[in-house]
């Protein structure tokens, strides 16, 4: 492994995020929407959690800069973000297989919404976005940067903080005991932790 190939393997990531999401973003436009909770600031978050995420690694990817927080390159923490990043992948085409057409970026309730609790749901509430905290903790292990590395972790995790508890009000307003039974008996991110 080599910082170039750790590199491309970051861009990889970008690419099969692209293309889990693509059709689900296509069929969203068409998708008719009973509730959007769209607001100002989902739209900051989702920007932050983008650059953190996209647009700070890549200036590092194709630049190297910011050099001053640069540190030397390990080839075993490279291949360690490898796996992290396959696992992060999978289990984000997982989270959207089974959500289907009840897929948004952002806060919305479909027509006909229904509760999903099989599939990748039925232990965690919210696999989609264990699956960003792990494609974030591989772009600190893949890029030799404190900046572009951490980046990741600090713009997902803004939105993350800042969106759960916003999503599991809707979804409790939406779905009232039937979501609080399935609070009851799910974790948020991680099986049997959190
Ligand atoms: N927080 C989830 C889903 C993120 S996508 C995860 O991390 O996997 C965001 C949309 O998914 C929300 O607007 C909500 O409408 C929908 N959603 C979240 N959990 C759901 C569930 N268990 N069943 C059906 N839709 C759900």
């Amino acid at each position: 492994m080599t910082l170039l190939i750790a590199k491309l393997m970051w861009g990889l990531g970008c690419v099969a995020y692209f293309c889990i999401r693509y059709p689900h973003q296509r069929r969203a436009r068409k998708t008719a929407v009973a509730q959007r909770r769209v607001t100002g600031l989902e739209r900051a978050l989702m920007a932050i959690s983008y650059s953190g995420l996209g647009v700070v690694p890549l200036i590092y990817v194709v630049t190297d800069q910011p050099a001053f927080a640069t540190y030397p390159f390990s080839p075993v923490l490279a291949w360690l973000g490898t796996l992290v990043l396959i696992a992060a992948m999978v289990l984000l085409y997982r989270t959207h297989r089974d959500l289907g057409r009840l897929w948004s970026i952002s806060l919305e309730i479909r027509d006909r919404h229904q509760l999903v609790t099989h599939g990748i749901y039925e232990k965690l509430r919210h696999p989609m976005y264990s699956s960003f905290w792990l494609w974030a903790i591989s772009q600190a292990l893949l890029l030799p940067n404190w900046i572009a590395g951490c980046a990741g972790l600090v713009g997902f995790g803004i939105l993350y903080f800042a969106r759960v508890g916003h999503e599991e009000r809707m979804m409790l307003e939406t779905f009232g005991s039937d979501y609080r039974a399935y609070m009851a008996r799910t974790h948020r991110l991680i099986p049997g932790i959190y």
